[in-house]
């Protein structure tokens, strides 16, 4: 592209086949949003009022009874926690989070403490809140969430995710039939789900959004649900949600980025994404050692990724060699590979500018080619991967 600014700035040209990743830069952001943040950076507006169209834009599209828009995603778990612990508690919002009202215990599945790049039981600690862990990692029973429920008890947080166990824990209806019994809101962290109405339906009290991730907008988080508590998380914007703000273009940029969703043609993106998908799969189908597998989304968002298979006897590379080579290469592809370790990576066609997926057959092509034709097996010890993970990050900024 003509007008990729990249090089000029010293950066890679990188393709995204990975997904919507903050280390990326999230998502390819939508016209409307860009237009929008465009048009209202230069205007003074009142911060409030601009956040209280928000709210109806939210609460449209959410069935939601209001809404606001934060940094994060993670910051809207930070804020409606201590909204959940502070009500409208303006002191008590000034005092956390060392100091926090008794009533401070925030209960979690175990199953549910992943890292989105960040463990979300930090998240719930900044906004003040004590974490009850319920049940094992692969287990959570009734029993358990009935009994950690308390007069202390501020509010449960439920986390939908491909991060998650996704077996023997309590389903969210359950989760919230538990918690409301007992009068306790649940939080739902949301982050990466298309369903904007879904877990409010489901009586979630608040639910949370990227606003970056599905939604093409500015980096940014959604928090939406119950207007009581949505407004005690907004006035978090007095203390610990000030170091979370956001200006004027991130909140209009997300409410076109949300109007522009209604508008969008999920279908006819779709239908793409289906066809990058079967070009990789025409790619790799009958290479030795190489297995592609069309495979829905774990939490039924509607996208469908690749698992490629890789098995290094046969294709003379492990899936870390491949997916570091693809990496390494020019231009540089990034694939999917949290689960590496099992031998295999995928390939996510939902941030990709129209060719970039030729691209990404042309260099799987070439690093498949070359490794078949290495005499040795190009096999770095997972071991190693695992011990020098963080080095860059480390030296940063050199
Ligand atoms: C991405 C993600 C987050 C973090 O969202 P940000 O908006 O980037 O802070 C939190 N939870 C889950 C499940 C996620 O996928």
């Amino acid at each position: 592209m003509s007008d990729d600014i990249r090089p000029s700035i010293g950066l890679r040209p990188v393709i995204n086949v990975s997904g919507t990743m903050t280390s990326l830069g999230a998502s390819i952001v939508v016209p409307e949003a860009i237009a929008a943040m465009s048009a209202i950076l230069p205007q003074f507006v009142e911060i409030n009022d601009l956040q209280r169209r928000a709210s109806a834009v939210i609460a449209r599209l959410t069935d939601g009874e209001a809404g606001f828009i934060t940094a994060s995603c993670s910051s809207g778990i930070s804020l409606a926690v201590a909204g959940a612990i502070t009500d409208d508690n303006l002191l008590a919002i000034e005092k956390l989070p060392d100091v926090t009202p008794e009533k401070n215990e925030v209960i979690v599945q175990t199953g549910h403490v992943v890292s989105y790049g960040a463990p979300v039981d930090q998240a719930i600690r900044l906004g003040g809140g004590k974490v009850v862990l319920i049940g094992q990692a692969t287990s959570t029973h009734r029993f358990h969430m009935e009994n950690a429920i308390n007069e202390k008890t501020a509010a449960a947080v439920y986390v939908v995710s491909h991060h998650v166990v996704d077996y023997g824990l309590l389903h969210l209806t359950e989760f919230v039939e538990i918690a409301h019994a007992k009068g306790v809101p649940v939080i739902v962290d949301a982050a990466s789900e298309y369903d904007l109405k879904l877990f409010l339906a489901q009586g979630a009290d608040i639910v949370l959004y990227s606003g970056h991730k599905f939604l093409g907008g500015p980096t940014s988080g959604i928090v939406a649900g119950k207007k009581e508590l949505v407004r005690h998380a907004f006035l978090q914007n007095m203390g610990i949600g000030r170091g979370m703000k956001v200006g004027k273009e991130s909140i209009y940029g997300v409410m076109a980025a949300l109007e522009a969703w209604e508008k969008r043609d999920h279908a006819g993106i779709r239908e793409r994404e289906t066809s990058y998908l079967n070009l990789w799969k025409k790619t790799l189908d009958g290479r030795p050692g190489v297995t592609a597998l069309i495979e829905p989304d774990p939490t039924d968002n509607p996208l469908d990724r690749m698992r490629v298979i890789v098995t290094p006897a046969e294709a003379h590379i492990t899936a870390w060699d491949l997916a570091a080579a693809l990496a390494r290469g020019n231009p540089p592809v990034i694939v999917r590979d949290h689960e590496v370790e099992h031998n295999h990576f995928y390939l996510d066609p939902c941030n990709l500018h129209p060719g970039q997926e030729m691209v990404v057959a042309q260099r799987l092509t070439e690093e498949l080619d070359k490794a078949r034709a290495s005499n040795e097996i190009i096999a770095t010890p997972i071991e190693e991967r695992s011990r020098h993970r963080f080095d860059s990050l480390l030296r940063w900024p050199d």
